[in-house]
């Protein structure tokens, strides 16, 4: 982002706010703010606005700024008001981390063909947390100034150590009478090993669980395989007896895209509908702990995913269209920061980076990192990214010179790249990402396959909201309160 210094502005009617912009043809350009408001101009009202000579009674003017695009000397409720919405896009800032993951064990029984954590035989107990270590890391979470805390659980499989998931849960809660902490408790589980027993437990306590569905059962079973060749069964035994238990929205699916997903963009959501989801995460391979073995025959480009989820997108709008709804998580988020004035809080997708700063996590043998990327790097040998452990006090984890090193890298408008892109308000800083992949943490944008899904997927998405008959779908997508302002700021474009 380049603006001309503000002497250059003093004699004119009008001061310009900080924003960048991308051309999307000859005469059409995509501006976006600071706080995340967005506007099309042509390339004469563009330079119009850059010259200050845009007439002050005209409607460029006035939209751009109602949209905090520019100010002028006697308004100076345009200044306030881009203030405060930059303070609630930022407002992340506030809370301290809120996500706070605890990696039970790293036994599973599955031998997925992307497991990003080096899994472990379900007969060994020497990868099992212990209750001492699960006790500091729940003292070590309440002393997270954050209101809001989500407590995940992962392995592994966590629920083949139930027992300390219950141990947690239970201490979360006599701790929390006097913490007084809006708490949510989240298991990550492929659900092979549920039983009655443990869903009355998520009912009583309001759990809520997240599971991965791959597809139809060959791809299931080709990307998820188990000794007994049943991945797919036993999921779907799980899934239909959490939903005797549980409300269908307190459980989550999500799907792993490996090489083999590619062309099947249409059995993977046509199966999502079958079993009754109403969402899909379509996740793109993480390069981590197995996966990276693995990476010849499970990978592939970025351009490969992008146009797997140009498909998959399209066919999701289409589904919707049709009667039945089904959102996208990447898509909700990306229109939530699109369409709405605030952030949608997702640790990827933060400036400052969420890692240490949104999410902290605990591993089983007691020691703390910033991110659930980092503790797959442990598995994977490096133990560089530790911030302590779980008997270190909050504030020295929190002010530990790996998150100081982590946070250098972590400011997306101080990136190459990023400083001058137009999706920067809606994109994040991905350091541990870029370490792992490259090597140093501010990473190259040109190779970054991070950046290359998120402009694909702002540029798909800003494409599609041109087209008046998405709308309708991708309000359903939004909460509801926002979704008359939405059509306000989709229609005032
Ligand atoms: S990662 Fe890519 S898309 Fe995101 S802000 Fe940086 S350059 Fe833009």
């Amino acid at each position: 982002m380049r603006v001309n210094p503000p002497h250059t502005f003093s004699a004119l009617s009008y001061q310009l706010l900080p924003f960048r912009f991308e051309r999307i043809n000859d005469d059409l350009f995509l501006l976006v703010n600071e706080v995340g408001e967005n506007c099309y101009l042509n390339f004469e009202d563009l330079n119009d606005l850059i010259d200050g000579r845009l007439v002050t009674s005209g409607k460029v003017f006035q939209k751009l700024e109602s949209k905090s695009f520019i100010y002028s000397e006697n308004n100076n409720f345009s200044l306030r008001a881009f203030s405060a919405k930059y303070k609630a896009r930022k407002s992340f800032l506030f809370d301290g981390p809120a996500l706070h993951i605890f990696v039970l064990t790293l036994k599973c029984e599955n031998s997925c063909e992307y497991c990003q954590v080096t899994r472990r035989s379900p007969d060994t107990v020497t990868y099992d947390m212990p209750l001492s270590i699960a006790k500091q890391a729940v003292l070590r979470m309440f002393e997270s100034p954050a209101k809001n805390l989500t407590v995940e659980f992962q392995g592994g499989e966590p629920l083949l150590a139930f027992e300390t998931l219950r141990y947690i849960v239970e201490l979360c809660i006599e701790l929390n009478e006097t913490q007084q902490k809006n708490l949510q408790f989240v298991v990550a589980t492929s659900l092979q090993n549920i039983d009655m027993e443990m869903l009355n437990f998520f009912h009583i306590h309001n759990i809520h669980i997240s599971t991965s569905v791959d597809g139809p059962k060959w791809l299931h079973q080709l990307n998820r395989p188990n000794s007994c060749s049943n991945s797919y069964e036993k999921t779907i035994c799980g899934l239909e007896m959490a939903r005797s238990v549980l409300e269908n929205d307190r459980i989550a699916g999500m799907t792993t895209i490996t090489r083999s997903s590619l062309s099947e963009p249409k059995a993977i959501i046509d199966e999502y509908v079958r079993l009754g989801f109403h969402s899909i995460f379509l996740r793109p391979l993480n390069m981590y702990g197995f996966a990276v073995k693995k990476e010849n025959k499970v990978g592939y480009s970025s351009d490969e995913f992008n146009k797997f989820y140009e498909q998959a997108l399209k066919y999701i709008i289409k589904v919707n269209q049709q009667g039945y709804r089904l959102d996208e998580v990447n898509a909700v988020l990306a229109l939530n920061n699109i369409l709405t004035p605030r952030a949608t809080g997702y640790v990827d997708m933060r400036s400052p980076c969420g890692d240490g700063t949104g999410v902290l996590v605990y591993n089983y043998d007691g020691k703390v990192y910033p991110s659930d990327e980092s503790r797959m790097l442990v598995e994977m040998g490096d133990k560089s990214l530790a911030l302590g452990s779980v008997n270190d006090p909050y504030q020295e984890l929190i002010s530990s010179s790996v998150l100081n090193t982590i946070l250098q890298a972590g400011i997306a408008e101080a990136l190459p790249g990023c400083s001058d892109c137009a999706y920067l308000p809606y994109c994040g800083a991905n350091p541990i990402q870029n370490y792992s992949r490259y090597g140093d943490m501010i990473g190259h944008r040109a190779f970054s396959a991070f950046c290359a899904k998120q402009k694909f997927l702002y540029r798909y998405i800003f494409k599609l909201l041109d087209d008046k008959s998405h709308r309708a779908v991708f309000n359903s997508w939004l909460p509801h309160s926002i979704c008359q302002t939405t059509e306000e700021a989709l229609t005032n474009g």
